[in-house]
């Protein structure tokens, strides 16, 4: 496994998450289905790492109930049922390799749950955004992953056409809030499911 993989599983322990870690994204699959019960209610924030494992179709198919902005034309009605799951299930933009989560947010909505209010969260996220430290992190959620997402959106900012930051002061921004979790909050449990693939951006 990744050496990556290794050093952040440590230090993400000490820094007490839970945490596993898998080889490819049909083991990853596996264990999300048991972790989480059928009687159990999940919500989704914006991910295109849960997109590519599909985990909302098989949640759905299973009989869970399941709210996901990104699936429905009535984002706001859903947005609001999702504050009252029982799981949260996003990944992050970034995970240094001394243990911290860091996320960077156009409405608000996956940072805030990421913190507080559901019985269980999980992060699930591919290798390649683990980050030597937070200057890569925030490069990489900067000149990366925003510019990618920016022309998913087709939103009027300018990473969207040049492919770097320039601290707009686009309304359609959507770099509006910055949270880095140093250690497990008190009143949330943090699992982090690293997967040796590379997924979403
Ligand atoms: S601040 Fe603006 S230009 Fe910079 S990454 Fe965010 S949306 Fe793009």
């Amino acid at each position: 496994m990744d050496n990556k993989i290794l050093l952040s599983n440590n230090s993400l322990k000490q820094n007490g998450f839970k945490v596993k870690t898998f080889k490819n994204v049909l083991e990853t699959k596996e264990a999300l289905m048991k972790s989480i019960s059928i009687n159990e209610s999940v919500a989704f924030g914006g991910s295109m790492t849960l997109e590519e494992l599909g985990l909302y179709e098989d949640l759905k198919n299973r009989g869970n109930k399941v709210y996901w902005h990104w699936k429905v034309e009535d984002k706001k009605a859903e947005l609001q049922k999702a504050l009252n799951a029982d799981i949260y299930l996003t990944s992050t933009n970034a995970l240094t390799l001394d243990g911290k989560l860091i996320n960077m947010d156009g409405t608000g909505n996956r940072v805030s749950s990421l913190l507080y209010g559901h019985k269980r969260v999980y992060v699930v996220v591919g290798r390649n955004k683990i980050c030597k430290d937070y200057d890569q992190a925030r490069e990489r959620i900067k000149n990366v992953a925003a510019p990618m997402n920016t022309k998913r959106l087709n939103t009027d900012t300018p990473c969207r056409f040049t492919g770097k930051c320039n601290d707009c002061d686009s309304p359609e921004r959507i770099c509006n809030v910055e949270v880095i979790i140093h250690k497990n909050p008190s009143g949330t449990e943090i699992n982090v499911f690293i997967i040796d693939e590379d997924l979403g951006y």
